[in-house]
């Protein structure tokens, strides 16, 4: 198995996951465009992974709430039975606004798509700072690498499309996983099919 951010190996982890016992969460930030993300929901979906998208409501490159993006987004739950989270952006409120932020933006998003919402991740924390586990609204679950959700498990990402400890195939083994990809940095033959 060699590996690279194609569709051919992202299938062949898939089909690990999906046979594993281990418990191996797939979570994906939609940061630039929605283009693969029906070909990444079908692969899951192949292999019997129930995983989690989370949707930005800032993006210059795409909008949830139009076309041809809102149908999309209704398809991975529909179609693939995948779940939807609020991809939020801290930087667009003051400190003291996040909760009421967050609990507004997953409404909208939420009634908009049909669907609740009820994960939240943070879009860049690196950079721009991330927030507060006591400005969660009740009843959301948190994504984030310092969230106490990811206590005991090991987080592994593919930020910047650059595994830092190394492809997820070779994590596999652990007992508790959390991996999270992001579609844009995946293609089938070259990431020129993206940007
Ligand atoms: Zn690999
Ligand atoms: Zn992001």
């Amino acid at each position: 198995m060699s590996c690279d951010f194609s569709f051919r190996h992202y299938a062949e982890c898939a089909e690990r996951i999906g046979a594993s016992d281990h418990d191996i969460e797939m979570i994906h930030d939609i940061d630039f465009e929605p283009n693969n993300v029906l070909a990444m929901a079908e692969i899951e979906h192949r292999y019997g992974i129930s995983s989690t998208y989370f949707i930005r409501l800032h993006a210059r490159t795409y909008n949830p709430f139009a076309l041809p993006h809102l149908p999309v987004f209704q398809r991975l739950t529909k179609e693939y039975g995948h779940n939807l989270g609020l991809h939020f952006e801290p930087f667009f409120y003051a400190p003291s606004q996040i909760r009421e932020a967050i609990t507004q933006e997953r409404s909208m998003l939420g009634f908009a798509l049909g669907f609740e919402i009820n994960s939240v991740s943070i879009h860049e924390p690196a950079r721009f700072g991330s927030i507060s586990p006591e400005d969660i609204p009740i009843g959301m679950k948190y994504y984030c690498w310092d969230a106490p959700y990811y206590a005991g498990k090991k987080y592994i990402s593919d930020s910047g499309s650059r595994w830092r400890e190394g492809c997820m195939c070779e994590h596999l083994h652990r007992e508790k996983l959390i991996i999270l990809t992001h579609p844009d940095s995946w293609y089938n033959r070259t990431s020129a099919e993206n940007y």
